[in-house]
């Protein structure tokens, strides 16, 4: 298969065993075999700076948890530098919520460099210096970054030309254009006596 260009995307974690994860099944994992697409994971704590592989410490002010440090957090960035056309993205549940929009956004960009948050969270003068955009994934808390990473992931994939079979599948998705897609049917026309409408079968 020719292809254009590869999306790539870099993901900062403390747990790179979790990926590919749901990424490495169906139309997504063939796309990254075909090099639509690829990405490449980051351990973070390969960049503690002590023998003990420390990532957190206690929060400022106290309060339950650990925060990720900003200095472990900093190095594992400096090491992986985003290209210049890339977007930076830190998944937080404070973040803006994520949208079809702005996943569409996203996926016209070169790549993308995503940090996985643990614990009570990241230390906040490393997203600020670093200019990471905050998303959230909804409005309830997960344990860590992975799995809402694989969710933005998906989404920015099926969007990547070359990764879905029929480029048209995309256009009359729900969030397209504001609008949900309509209720689908395939055959039998009757199934336990709910039928098919009307007017999906005259045409
Ligand atoms: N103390 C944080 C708070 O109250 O907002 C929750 C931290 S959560 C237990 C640990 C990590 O999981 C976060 O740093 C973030 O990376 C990830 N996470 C959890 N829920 C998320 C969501 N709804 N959207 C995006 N990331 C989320």
């Amino acid at each position: 298969m020719k292809i254009n260009r590869t999306y790539n995307i870099t993901v900062l974690t403390l747990f790179p065993e979790m990926f590919p994860g749901s990424l490495g099944y169906s139309l997504a994992a063939k796309a990254r075999e075909n090099r639509v697409w690829d990405l490449q994971t980051v351990n973070i704590r390969d960049f503690a700076d002590d023998n003990y592989g420390t990532v957190d410490d206690v929060p400022y002010g106290g309060g339950p948890g650990m925060i990720l440090k900003p200095e472990v957090l900093g190095r594992a960035f400096d090491a992986n530098i985003p290209g210049k056309d890339w977007d930076k993205i830190v998944l937080t549940p404070r973040g803006k919520p994520l949208t079809q929009n702005r996943i569409k956004k996203i996926s016209t960009k070169k790549g993308l460099l995503i940090v996985c948050g643990r614990y009570e969270g990241l230390d906040e003068r490393f997203v600020k210096s670093r200019s990471l955009e905050e998303i959230s994934i909804g409005d309830y808390v997960l344990t860590g970054g992975e799995i809402p990473a694989m969710v933005l992931v998906e989404a920015i994939s099926r969007l990547v030309p070359g990764v879905l079979g029929d480029p048209e599948s995309v256009v009359e998705e729900s969030f397209t254009d504001g609008l949900l897609e309509y209720p689908q049917y395939t055959r039998p026309r009757d199934y336990q006596g709910f039928k098919v409408p009307e007017i999906l079968i005259s045409g």
